[in-house]
């Protein structure tokens, strides 16, 4: 080998290893657009597992006032503030006790800080009126998906955002009376109870989840909310498509795309009062207000993907 010849091999090793060291960076180093968001998609399982096994959740009823406690207790564990709004719905000639439950989260960003509203409803509806079986539609629903999933998610962000807070406060809200019925004019009865007696800090935007465990999960852009709270919409979907959680063939995830259906859900009354809320809604699930809607057609996976967009929705700038 001559010096020549030294001199060569010595610059082509130098120059393999400066690619084999750039590859490895390249493979190592994060993207940047990665948020640091942690979700237990495990505990939020048992959770809704935990309230379809403590039984319906309907008005007027134990278990209901059970559920309740239980609900308010695993909020206060967080280190939340918890309180319960109570109102009465007259239904029948009779009065039915229900209570929205309420969790204050402070953030650490400097005041005056933002303020975000994330709710679901907790209540289930007291009757199976889509039940293929018609002798069965006037039993209670289990309530899966159509009130657990959504609880079930923000019970477990409000653990992650004592562990770690962002600069936002959020509010977290579990309404009551959602589903109660059979008619719309006495349902969303939490919901616009609390447009009604709005705290003295009204939320800036908000975010209400329904039906979010669907084991298919396709979340739309909801028609009513993309009119109403845009924006907030933008958010959520600009969070989706960060995470890798827009809906490819076959698995589950958001859709950047306007939903087929307008739905009257807790958002609209919250809308009407100035805070700007979308849904985050799979209306496309064949057991709503079935007694079928059990957790075998929900899915861990499913809660996972929707703590993890919601949790980087309201971290974002
Ligand atoms: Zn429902």
């Amino acid at each position: 080998m001559t010096r020549w010849q030294r001199v060569l091999v010595l610059m082509l090793a130098m120059a393999m290893l400066a690619f084999a060291v750039g590859a490895g960076c390249s493979e190592r180093t994060p993207r940047a657009a990665e948020p640091a968001v942690v979700f237990d998609a495990a505990r939020a399982w048992a959770d809704l597992e935990t309230q379809v096994a403590m039984g319906f959740r309907v008005p007027g009823t134990p278990t209901h006032r059970e559920v309740r406690d239980w609900l308010a207790d695993q909020l206060r564990a967080t280190g939340a503030t918890v309180m319960l709004q109570p109102f009465s719905h007259e239904l029948g000639g009779s009065t039915v006790q229900m209570w929205n439950i309420i969790a204050e989260i402070p953030g650490h960003g400097p005041a005056p800080r933002e303020r975000v509203l994330l709710a679901a409803h907790w209540d289930t509806r007291p009757t199976a009126d889509k039940d293929p079986d018609p002798a069965k539609r006037d039993q209670p629903i289990p309530g899966a998906n159509d009130g657990a999933s959504g609880v079930a998610v923000l019970l477990e962000i409000a653990r992650q955002l004592q562990a770690h807070p962002i600069s936002r406060d959020v509010q977290v809200v579990l309404f009551d009376g959602e589903d109660y019925g059979p008619g719309l004019e006495d349902m969303l009865l939490g919901s616009a109870h609390y447009a009604r007696n709005l705290p003295e800090q009204k939320p800036d935007w908000g975010i209400l989840l329904d039906m979010i465990g669907d084991t298919d999960l396709a979340i739309p852009r909801e028609p009513y909310s993309e009119q109403h709270a845009k924006a907030v919409n933008d958010r959520v979907f600009a969070a989706a498509r960060r995470l890798g959680y827009l809906r490819t063939a076959g698995m589950p995830g958001f859709v950047d795309a306007p939903g087929a259906y307008m739905i009257t859900d807790d958002h609209v009354p919250l809308n009407e009062v100035g805070i700007p809320t979308v849904d985050l809604i799979d209306f496309d699930y064949p057991y709503w207000h079935t007694l079928a809607d059990t957790p075998a057609k929900c899915s861990r996976e499913s809660l996972r993907i929707v703590g993890m967009v919601v949790l980087s929705a309201i971290q974002a700038e």
